[in-house]
């Protein structure tokens, strides 16, 4: 976990994910809850299926509530891919929960 998070991270991420209705904000997949059953869920099948909270200036400093966007795992290395084609999963990791 990268030190640039604030400690109130997880909170601000909940947030955005319980207001975003646990959807993805640009292909509508119904994620995960926390109390959803995962049990039978491969773990590739869960990773897809898991909300992640993107910051649209990739300032993971920047928590106001415009600058973060609710992104299925596809949908958020889709959107890291496109613009920064030097990032992989990887390293994307540092920004999932
Ligand atoms: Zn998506
Ligand atoms: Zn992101």
């Amino acid at each position: 976990m990268s030190s640039r998070y604030s400690k109130d991270w997880q909170q601000i991420a909940l947030t955005i994910k319980e207001q975003a209705g646990w959807r993805c904000a640009k292909c509508s997949r119904q994620c995960l809850r926390p109390d959803d059953d995962i049990t039978g869920l491969t773990k590739s099948e869960r990773t897809k299926i898991t909300l992640t909270v993107h910051h649209h200036n990739r300032t993971p400093e920047d928590n106001r509530p415009e600058n973060l966007i609710a992104l299925c795992t596809t949908c958020h290395l889709a959107c890291h891919i496109r613009q920064q084609s030097n990032i992989t999963p990887g390293q994307l990791s540092f920004e999932f929960e």
